[in-house]
């Protein structure tokens, strides 16, 4: 129980980077765009977090996040850049105890294989996926920049964030995911459920508790304002403590 994450120490043997290493673990941040937060990640100490999977739809994407990992001299082996649909990336968590099938189904619309690139990075396909992911780092598009007319309380998660999935991959294709959804499936793919969901500051809270509740979390959710110019810019909901049931 509790959530999965006792269970992967006990056989996670290295594959975490636990077994020996210091006990690092594995952040997806998984709409990386050009990389900052999947970045400040990667430059904890490697006893915190041992690798970060970087994931975006996006190619160029990545190659900006990869050239800004270099920038800030993030180590080779500490940060892993997959192109692929994170909806499709994280279900492939779902199976068995939250672990990924070693050779899965591709996520739709991505082929080939792991090259390195500049800073010598591994940048590729879900191949490069590694078996377990332990926390979950959502920063998904919030539906266009006029977020801010849902009002002072308004932004409903479920309403504003809207993923369209693409057809012909997984036999998914038509099906929207909603900022809701989106966060029952980030935390079925994290071992020890845990999901840190980045917002707009009018995000409505009784939407994001109840999401939570629906994704099986049934403690306290924590709330990080994120202030810039000292202004209050954006919200980060903290979410552990899920409901092993829920799977
Ligand atoms: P931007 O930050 O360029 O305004 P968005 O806010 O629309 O872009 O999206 C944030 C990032 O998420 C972008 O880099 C985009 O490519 C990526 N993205 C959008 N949808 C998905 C998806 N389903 N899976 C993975 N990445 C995605």
């Amino acid at each position: 129980g509790g959530g999965g994450g006792g269970e992967g120490k006990g056989k996670g043997g290295g594959e975490r980077g636990e077994g020996g290493e210091g006990g690092g673990v594995v952040v997806l941040d998984a709409f990386c765009g050009c990389g900052g937060n999947g970045i400040a990640f990667a430059l904890r100490p490697p006893g915190e977090v041992a690798l970060v999977v970087c994931v975006d739809l996006d190619r160029s994407k990545l190659e900006m996040a990869a050239a800004n990992a270099a920038i800030y001299g993030v180590g080779g082996d500490r940060i892993v850049f997959v192109e692929g649909d994170a909806v499709a990336v994280m279900e492939g968590y779902h199976a068995a105890d939250g672990r990924r099938p070693v050779k899965g189904p591709p996520a739709p619309g991505v082929g080939g294989s792991a090259e390195r690139v500049a800073g010598g990075y591994r940048m590729g396909g879900p191949d490069l996926l590694p078996p377990l992911i332990d926390a979950v780092f959502l920063s998904p598009p919030w539906g266009g920049t006029d977020y801010r007319s849902a009002g002072k309380k308004g932004y409903d998660i479920e309403r504003c964030i809207r993923l369209p999935q693409a057809a012909g991959g997984g036999g998914d294709g038509g099906r929207v995911v909603n900022g809701a959804e989106l966060l029952s499936i980030a935390g079925r793919a994290s071992a020890g459920g845990i999901v840190a969901y980045f917002l707009p500051r009018n995000t409505n809270l009784v939407s994001l508790g109840q999401a939570a509740r629906r994704a099986g979390y049934c403690g306290s959710i924590e709330l990080e304002q994120n202030f810039l110019n000292g202004k209050f810019k954006t919200t980060t909901a903290f979410l552990s403590g899920r409901e092993s049931s829920q799977k």
